[in-house]
């Protein structure tokens, strides 16, 4: 994600005030915040079904994700009114494994309304509390057991302008999904955590003049005419082979200018662009596979079988977000360094995902500094040096600002995931390390990390002891002092030297 915003309180205050309805879901402390494996809320018992959690166990976020299964493939399909907004009718058909006895057990969904679920084909019973979807199953489901779940539901998700959780967008003409750390649950049901990546088929039916773009390889288009007074429709099919977190999810239906091209080592390039977008803005996405090929250098192969851009109408949205395989951007987002960062991404975020929330440097401090090493690769050492020297100048604002007080890299609350204490921070903090064990042990720790991890997740433990491996050094202290150290202005100016630097 590129820029920051407060409003992540709202979710949170949501979601605390949810979890206290829910009792169970708060059964694990405070402690948990310097855990670096996040802890299963229910134990399970072996013998005797019992509700999966309603959390994964992420200590900001409590309910975010589900305890009890895991879920592997999600099959979407949804029949769209787009001019509307909204969905005609929607079926998630979704198969789990069992990793407890299951008597009942939860998807994040703050979606329209449900028509029907049924488990293994079997009508289930429901309730929905908030953003929990709780289902019933007319039979327990046993420990290690593949279940499939299909929803029914339809009607318009509810918009209220929040970029980190609104998650679906309705322009008239167009629908869009995007929402970090939170979004995809308001128009599937889901186990909505970073933590429980899935596969995908996503199958859209829309009218005729209306593309559809979204995750993976488009794998078919079909045309239908129109009967009994509907509209002609287009139904597209997109498959998603890689694991994927549900806030990477994405589709974009609008009158778009579509193209697909062999890009380098055989992954292929999309575009989905509106036809007036300005030549400009064409210029800068047309780089795309010029900044793979850099990257693939540094970070080794590119994880996914598509790399593709889409541009939306200008919302409130006003932002780009990694979407896996498809970045999606505001129109306003088209820009050199943040192409650069979205695309960096796909290494770190989107194969290599978090384990928790907290951990979001890892994310943005790699993709932030993954833009001065493009500065550096296609601009040269000053346009490196000057992107360094924004990265300090706006530490140096955030550290000012109301919200910085005592706020760490490391552990930055969740209301302020996208401070730029934790963008220029962790890029400050890499470029720290580099220089510290240098560019042999530095760009083996990136291939490395992606490497390891592809596919997975990890966490800030696992970072440091694989930068301690690749350099044989203790490094303990040093990441220590960056990330659980707060950035107040004293220290950024001792640090960079920045009194009275103009920030820019
Ligand atoms: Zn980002």
């Amino acid at each position: 994600m590129h820029r920051s915003n407060a409003r992540l309180a709202r979710i949170r205050a949501a979601l605390l005030a949810l979890s206290l309805l829910m009792g169970a879901a708060l059964a694990h402390g405070a402690s948990a915040h310097s855990q670096a494996t996040p802890v299963p809320l229910a134990t399970p018992v072996a013998s005797h079904p019992t509700p999966g959690a309603a959390g994964i166990g992420d200590p900001y976020f409590p309910l975010l994700g589900n305890g009890g299964y895991d879920a592997l493939h999600y099959a979407l399909d949804l029949d769209l009114d787009v001019t509307a907004g909204s969905i005609n009718a929607a079926t998630a058909t979704i198969d789990a494994k069992a990793t407890q006895g299951l008597s009942a057990f939860n998807f994040d969904f703050r979606g329209p309304e449900i028509d029907g679920i049924t488990v293994d084909g079997e009508p289930a019973t429901w309730t929905r509390a908030g953003g929990e979807l709780t289902i019933t199953p007319a039979t327990p489901i046993l420990d290690g057991a593949s279940f499939q779940t299909i929803v029914r539901y339809h009607g318009a998700p509810k918009m209220n302008g929040d970029r980190f959780e609104q998650g679906w967008w309705a322009t008239g003409d167009s629908i869009f999904t995007v929402g970090e750390p939170a979004g995809s649950d308001v128009w599937y049901p889901v186990n909505g955590h970073p933590l429980d990546k899935a596969t995908y088929t996503m199958t859209f039916t829309v009218p005729a003049e209306y593309e559809v773009v979204a995750n993976g390889v488009r794998a078919s288009v079909a045309f239908a005419d129109g009967v009994a007074g509907h509209p002609s429709t287009r139904t597209f099919v997109w498959e998603n082979a890689a694991p994927t977190a549900s806030y990477l999810v994405t589709f974009h239906a609008a009158e778009l200018d579509v193209s697909m091209t062999d890009g380098p080592g055989g992954v292929t390039i999309v575009e989905a662009l509106p036809p007036d977008l300005p030549e400009k803005d064409m210029r800068i996405l047309d780089r795309t596979p010029e900044i793979l090929t850099t990257f693939e250098t540094l970070f080794g192969p590119y994880p996914f079988a598509t790399l593709g851009n889409t541009v939306f109408e200008d919302t409130e949205f006003n932002a780009a977000l990694e979407t896996q395989g498809l970045i999606s951007y505001d129109r306003s987002a088209v820009r050199e360094g943040t192409v650069a960062h979205e695309i960096a991404h796909q290494w770190f975020g989107d194969s290599v995902s978090l384990e928790r929330w907290q951990d979001i440097w890892l994310n943005e401090g790699l993709a932030r500094y993954a833009e001065v090493l493009w500065a550096e690769s296609a601009h040269g050492e000053d346009a490196a040096q000057a992107a360094l020297r924004r990265q300090m100048s706006a530490l140096a604002t955030a550290s000012r600002g109301p919200e910085a007080k005592a706020m760490t890299i490391g552990d930055p609350g969740p209301d302020h995931l996208f401070s730029e204490i934790v963008y220029a921070g962790g890029a400050l903090l890499l470029d720290d390390l580099r220089h510290r064990i240098g560019d042999d042990a530095f760009f083996r720790l990136l291939r490395e990390w992606a490497a390891r991890h592809q596919y997975g997740n990890a966490a800030t433990t696992d970072f440091i002891a694989l930068a301690e491996e690749v350099s044989g050094q203790n490094l303990d202290t040093f990441f220590h002092d960056w990330l659980y150290e707060p950035w107040t202005p004293e220290r950024v100016a001792d640090r960079y030297s920045l009194t009275g630097t103009p920030v820019d």
